[in-house]
């Protein structure tokens, strides 16, 4: 099949054009650059099955293609935040773009919506019948109303054109090829730690998020993709370990044998205290849970980044 792959050109993007390519699929990998980069699809380029299109998606797009995973959209708050208007309109106008594509082609089409739609949420862990609880004016809103909005879209082209859609609901996902100044805390505990410089709580610490590795999150794309047409999703794909950022920054100290110190910093605005998802439905109906505990997933993703830093 030929898959097209939005957003492909970013940390989860290269990792699944990765896989598709391994799986004998022809992959065609479309994104503007905004936060992906060519390093993480520069060992790809050479293969004669992929093929890379500079394009943003806010605008329509003229393909062949036979399956198209959606995942073109910056994910790091410090990013979506920098031009929020671009964000809403990447959601938005993207997902339009997208499933117009699809209609047209009669293509199956992957959203990568997130836990985000939960917002702060006063239900724990997070299964997907809770609604949310989202600030609609804040500075995350372009970011989680846009993903919101998104998933309006697919479940509305899919009632009225019979699309055949796979929405997951993925919770913060970590390893290689996130990038330096990504932003995400996972890849700035390590940073700071492997540079020995101060490692930035944000408030005092005791907010929760559950880590998944980024090999367990694409068994879960590949594998809710492959699943019967009556499975719509949306579904939590996710890893339900739930940890203090605290936690984490001590976890990451001691897996680098960092001198580094913990410092705090102001809280952002609406900051989710906690978040863990409730991944039965994955587990029932795909088979599917994650498989790498977070000191082994955060020693790979440790093992990268020293050897980027070492290359540079
Ligand atoms: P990322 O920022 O590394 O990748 C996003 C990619 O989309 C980048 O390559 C970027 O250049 C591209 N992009 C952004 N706007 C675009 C546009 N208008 N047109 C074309 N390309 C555009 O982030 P990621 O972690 O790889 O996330 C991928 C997807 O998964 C996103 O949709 C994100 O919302 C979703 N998601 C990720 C996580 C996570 O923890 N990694 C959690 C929940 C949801
Ligand atoms: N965070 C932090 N220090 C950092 C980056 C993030 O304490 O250097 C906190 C952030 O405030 C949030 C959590 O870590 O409570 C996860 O942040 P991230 O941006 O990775 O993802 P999200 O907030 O979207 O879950």
């Amino acid at each position: 099949m030929t898959v097209l792959v939005t957003g492909g050109a970013g940390f989860l993007g290269s990792h699944l054009c990765e896989r598709l390519l391994n799986e004998g699929h022809e992959v065609l990998c479309v994104d503007n650059f905004f936060t992906g980069s060519k390093r993480n699809i520069a060992h790809l380029l050479s293969n004669p099955d992929f093929e890379l299109l500079r394009h943003d998606v806010t605008f329509p797009l003229s393909l062949e293609v036979d399956q198209i995973y959606n995942l073109a959209c910056p994910a790091s708050p410090v990013h979506y935040q920098n031009d929020p208007v671009q964000t809403f309109k990447t959601n938005v106008h993207g997902a339009i773009n997208v499933l117009d594509l699809a209609k047209r082609l009669n293509a199956k089409i992957f959203q990568a919506s997130t836990s985000e739609v939960y917002g702060d949420p006063e239900i724990h862990p997070q299964p997907e019948s809770y609604w949310g609880k989202v600030n609609s004016i804040g500075v995350r809103s372009c970011y989680d109303e846009g993903k919101r909005s998104a998933e309006t879209l697919f479940f509305d082209y899919h009632r009225q054109y019979k699309l055949d859609i796979k929405v997951a609901r993925i919770f913060n996902t970590y390893g290689p090829r996130m990038h330096p100044n990504d932003g995400r805390v996972v890849s700035n505990f390590i940073v700071q730690a492997l540079q020995g410089i101060d490692i930035t709580i944000y408030g005092e610490g005791y907010q929760t998020r559950s880590f998944c590795y980024v090999d367990d999150l694409i068994d879960g794309f590949i594998s809710l993709m492959s699943s019967p047409d009556n499975v719509t999703g949306p579904m939590n794909l996710g890893n339900p370990g739930e940890f203090t950022i605290r936690e984490l920054a001590e976890r990451v100290i001691s897996l680098t044998g960092s001198n580094s110190k913990l410092i705090f910093k102001p809280l952002p605005q609406d900051d989710p205290k906690q978040r863990q998802p409730d991944i039965s439905y994955a587990k029932c109906t795909l088979g599917w849970e994650p498989q790498i505990d977070l000191d082994t997933g955060l020693l790979k993703t440790i093992e990268y980044f020293d050897h980027l830093f070492a290359s540079k």
